[in-house]
This record gives structure tokens, sequence and C-alpha cells, in this order.
């Protein structure tokens, strides 16, 4: 792979809590290419809003890094000042949110944040500023742009919503879109529009997206390449046809056995994990059918590549199979 544009080096987090220290990532590596469609892909709890939030530099108070780096550009955004932060945010990093009324101001009508939008990224003159905003929401696919200018976010279905906050995404042209669940709160049969809709923006404009999704199958149709989580950790990492073909890490294999009768991610698995005690071995141990403790309960295991994939298990590493 040629230069990423993003490079999440060994990535650990912990929220601050009442109760103390729960720990939400665990060296996380991540590679993006300039370009590229990624999901991450993971069941509840298994850290990729906190992720897509640290990515974005928008954590909450409670979070801290406690370890590693986030390069975007070669440039570390955890070592980078508010203002760089904020120009970054103004000219080259996106996000959507799985709820857009979150994107959205319920005060101001939507032409009015649109412009807004591209007036922070320079674009100057009434008319021009208009024109481009109608512009903007008729490349979302929004019919009769003209009428959403002048409405108010409720006069709006939630697919018309996500597709006006993709709209203001958009408009400061940036090279990162970050997504987390941008469809998981609406209808079925929407939710397939705006990824193909994500997926054809990537194609126009070239700008790389992270989606993040609890469904594998949505991973499947979106991404090139497919990372997954557990337990605060990337488990594998891989081109998505290889990764839905061959899985090789016992928690993808799981998840790639649900897709064919597309439901979600089996339930079952946040709660067995107890994110306050230290790590001891494999986070996955408890629930993997292979589980060998003397082996994956003596050491956390590390993402290693093995042909062309990178996987996080003990006993693929104990058969020599990586290097
Ligand atoms: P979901 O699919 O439900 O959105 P997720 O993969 O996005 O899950 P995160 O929200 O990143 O998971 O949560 C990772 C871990 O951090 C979980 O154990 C969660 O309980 C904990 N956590 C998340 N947000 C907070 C918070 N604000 N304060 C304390 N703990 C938190
Ligand atoms: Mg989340």
């Amino acid at each position: 792979m040629e230069e990423p544009i993003l490079k999440v080096r060994e990535l650990s987090a912990a929220y601050i809590t009442r109760r103390g220290f729960v720990r939400a990532l665990n060296e996380v590596e991540l590679e993006v290419a300039e370009g590229e469609r990624v999901a991450i892909v993971g069941e509840s709890g298994s850290g990729k809003t906190t992720l897509a939030t640290i990515i974005t530099r928008l954590e909450p108070p409670n979070l801290r890094v406690t370890g590693g780096s986030v390069l975007y550009k070669k440039r570390d955004l955890l070592r980078m000042s508010e203002d760089e932060l904020r120009e970054l945010r103004r000219t080259e990093i996106s996000v959507i949110f799985q709820n857009p009324s979150e994107s959205l101001n319920p005060l101001y009508t939507v032409g009015a944040q649109v412009i807004e939008a591209l007036r922070a990224r320079g674009v100057k003159g009434r008319g021009r500023l208009w024109e481009e905003a109608v512009e903007l929401l008729r490349r979302v696919n929004l019919p009769q742009p003209e009428r959403i200018m002048a409405s108010y976010p409720h006069e709006l279905s939630g697919g018309q919503k996500q597709r006006v906050a993709i709209a203001i995404a958009m408009a400061k042209n940036p090279r990162l879109l970050v997504a987390d669940e941008p469809t998981t709160a609406l209808d079925v049969s929407v939710q397939a529009r705006i990824l193909e809709l994500l997926a054809r923006i990537n194609r126009e404009t070239g700008v790389t997206q992270i989606l993040i999704t609890h469904d594998i199958g949505v991973a499947h149709d979106f991404a090139d390449r497919i990372a997954v989580m557990y337990g605060g950790r990337v488990v594998e990492m891989g081109e998505t046809h290889e990764v839905i073909e061959n899985p090789m890490h016992p928690y993808t294999q799981h998840l790639v056995s649900s897709i064919p009768r597309g439901t979600d991610l089996p339930p079952g698995g946040a709660e067995t994990l107890d994110y306050s005690l230290p790590e001891r071995g494999c986070p996955y141990m408890p629930r993997c059918p292979y589980a060998k403790p003397e082996i994956c309960g003596s050491k956390a295991p590390r993402l290693r590549r093995v042909n062309g994939r990178l996987v996080s298990c003990l006993l693929i590493a104990a058969r020599g199979e990586m290097n």
C-alpha cells in the first residue's frame, strides 16, 4: 500500500467513570489508503464509536487516550493544537452520525445550514452560495432541492435528513469522511440507497470513507476493506472479499456465518467482557470454540500479517503461519 492517508498505531483509550477506568480501545491498529472505502465492523460495545471520535478528535470529555498515535497525512492528530484541529475539521475531515438530527440544527432551515457549511469553506456571494447549495442537495438525490432549502429539519423524513447531513458533510469537499452507523436509524429500503449514495460520492470525489457498522452484510456491500473489532481491538483486517470468503479470526468466522440469514450480529458478546478488569490473554477466549487456555490465556494477541491479511489470534500465531 502507498503511504496511507490515515494510520492508527497502538491506540489505547479509556473512559473515566464513577466506577473507575473503563478500557475501550486496546492497541488498535488501522491503515486507510487515500480514496479507499473501509468498513469497521463489530458488535455493540466493541469500541467502534470510541475509535471514530478519536479519529475525528470529537471525543467526549471523559475519554482519555492512554497511548498510541493517529497519523493523518503523517501528522499526529493527538498532538495538534485546537487551532490546527479546527482547520482540519473545516477543510479536510467530515463526520456523519447515526442520528441525522445530531448533525442538523432544528432552528435553522436546511438552506441556511448548507450555505453556512459552504461559507466555512470560503465560498462567497449570495447567488453563488445559493446555487452551490441547491447543487449539493441535488447531488445527494433530494427531489425539489429548492423546496428542501426552505424546509426545517423536522419537516423532512429520516432518509431526507441523512441526505442533508451528507450534503453538509460534503460541502467542505473533505478528503476523509467518517460515518458512524449512518443508516442504522433508517428504514431498510432507505439504508441501501444511502449506502449507494456514499459509494457514488466516493467514486466521484475520491473522498476516503470510513463506515462504521454492526452489520457485516452492509460492510460486505460497501467496503473495499473490512476491519473487524472485538473487545476494543482490531482482530482482523483485509480485503472485503477475502475476509468474507475466508475469515481467519474465529470471531470473524462467527460474524460471517450470520450473513446468509441477513440478521444483525448475533447477540451475547459485550456482556461477557468486563472492561474494568485488566486484560489477560485473548479477549475472545471466553467465546471462542477453538480456545486453548494454555495458549490463548498466556498473553494479549497482537495483529500480525498472514497472507496479506492482518489477524490477531494466538492460535494462528502458534501454528506458525504468521510472520
Ligand atoms: P455500538 O455498536 O453500541 O454503538 P460501539 O462499538 O460503538 O458500540 P463504543 O461506544 O465505542 O462501542 O463503546 C466501547 C466501550 O466504551 C463500551 O464498553 C462502552 O460501554 C464504553 N463507553 C462508551 N461511551 C462511554 C462513555 N461516554 N462513558 C463511559 N463508557 C463509555
Ligand atoms: Mg457506536
